[in-house]
């Protein structure tokens, strides 16, 4: 269990399911590059969490709501989180009457990803909410602004444990206080971080110690 001063930040799940070099560069050496696609995000979440909370028959939505898990060591900020009015199974919520379900729902500039990081950020958010509600959230949604849909996440036990796996990475990588070395991959090409991190280059040096290496051994 993790205590209040050793929390980091939510949203590094995101960054490190998504490149470990990547959440390094972000939460270890704070280095931040915006391009056109991370300031339409941040664009997209300032004007999400701006809106005041409000209800919509049985959908009571709170935007902005603070989040924190101390068995995963991590606070954040969720964009919107929806309590669905429900007969049984939910949690009570003050100054309101009946009971709540609790689904989380995370604002995506883009379109959904090949891998499952955006899931993972989700799901982290789940299981803070959790914690803090004293509840079981079975699903939440993922919106993605280029396609203006949601997509339906389950919590299920593989994304759960691939969300706790990536908690205790980060926890690890932080503490070693190590950036990794730049692996050129397809998903690089999309990084708002390229220009900063230079991927390529780092893939040419790899392959010059190699020819160093090659040449050493003959
Ligand atoms: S450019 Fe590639 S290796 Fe570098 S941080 Fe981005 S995804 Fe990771």
């Amino acid at each position: 269990m993790h205590t209040e001063s050793d929390l980091l930040m939510l949203s590094a799940l995101q960054h490190l399911a998504f490149c470990e070099r990547q959440c390094c560069l972000i939460h270890i050496e704070q280095a931040w590059a915006e391009n056109r696609l991370t300031a339409e995000g941040r664009i997209l979440h300032e004007r999400v969490h701006g809106q005041e909370s409000e209800s919509r028959g049985d959908v009571y939505i709170v935007r902005g709501l603070k989040l924190r898990s101390l068995a995963l060591g991590l606070s954040g900020v969720a964009d919107v989180v929806e309590f669905h009015r429900v007969e049984a199974g939910g949690v009570t919520l003050e100054g309101k009457k009946g009971l709540w379900r609790v689904f989380p729902v995370e604002y995506k500039r883009g379109k959904p990803k090949s891998d499952r990081c955006d899931e993972v950020q989700l799901c982290g958010q789940a299981m803070c909410l959790e914690e803090m509600l004293n509840t079981k959230i079975e699903n939440g949604a993922l919106y993605y602004g280029a396609q203006h849909k949601r997509h339906e996440v389950v919590f299920d036990q593989t994304l759960r444990n691939e969300t706790e796996r990536v908690a205790q990475k980060l926890h690890e990588l932080i503490a070693s206080g190590k950036t990794p070395p730049a692996i050129y991959e397809k998903k690089c090409d999309n990084c708002s971080l390229s220009d900063v991190c230079m991927p390529e280059a780092g893939h040419r040096k790899s392959v010059e110690k190699y020819l160093e290496e090659v040449l050493k051994a003959t």
